[in-house]
């Protein structure tokens, strides 16, 4: 099963689409987590895009479809499904993730939009904080570290990222209405979104994305 997750920054895209990649055995393919592992490796790629992610901008579609598609065609030879989280963001990206995946005899199973307002967003995303050294996401209000700023599992001293401070961050909710909006229209006519209500505790809404998988694989098992 190919899954593609989409929401606002700060909807929870990424914690539950690590949490059902486990809990499924899929890949889990977020291509913010790519660019910014690049950065850290310190790679051409990283330098090119850094201070684009900084103020809240689109990466160039050339550049995520590049790392996308090497990311899936490795993937997809070793697991039988994936979760995209943050690809595609745009129509014209759409266009390139069914490419990619036709190109490896697969394509797109199930959409599903996290449901969430942009006042509510705001408060999450300034409190979000994360360990540079192994990746644990906290947050200050709902999920903050047992000593305050540092990684529970690692130690090492928390970092707010460049693009969760409150300029940047208005700018990627407004390229999420602008650009990433109109592909939902788009699933919604190919009969494969589904919306799930984000603002709610995070075992709720794993709970209930899980439904809308497990419905959507027996359909498919009666087809
Ligand atoms: P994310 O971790 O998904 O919030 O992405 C962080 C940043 O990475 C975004 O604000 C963009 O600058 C860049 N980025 C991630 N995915 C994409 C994409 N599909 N298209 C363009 N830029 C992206």
């Amino acid at each position: 099963m190919i899954l593609v997750l989409f929401g606002p920054p700060g909807s929870g895209k990424g914690t539950q689409a690590g949490l059902l990649a486990k809990q499924l055995h899929l890949a889990h393919v977020s291509t913010g987590d790519l660019l910014r592992a690049e950065q850290k490796a310190g790679t051409a790629l990283g330098r090119k895009t850094k201070a684009l992610m900084n103020r809240g901008q689109l990466v160039p579609d050339e550049i995520v479809r590049r790392i996308a598609e090497k990311q899936t065609l490795k993937l997809l030879e070793r697991k039988n499904g994936m979760i995209f989280d943050g690809y595609p963001r745009n129509v014209s990206q759409l266009g390139d993730l069914d490419d990619i995946l036709k190109k490896a005899g697969a394509e797109l199973s199930l959409a599903v939009s996290l449901e969430i307002g942009d006042g509510k967003l705001i408060h999450r995303l300034t409190a979000r904080r994360s360990c540079p050294k192994c990746g644990r996401v906290y947050n200050l209000h709902s999920h903050p570290p047992a000593k305050s700023g540092a990684c529970d599992a690692c130690g090492e001293k928390l970092i707010q990222r460049g693009d969760d401070r409150v300029g940047a961050i208005e700018r990627r909710l407004e390229d999420y209405h602008r650009q990433t909006k109109p592909i939902l229209e788009s699933l919604r006519r190919r009969k494969m979104l589904k919306k799930v209500k984000a603002d709610q505790p995070i075992p709720s809404v794993t709970a209930k994305l899980t439904k809308l998988i497990e419905a959507w694989r027996n359909d498919f098992r009666l087809a």
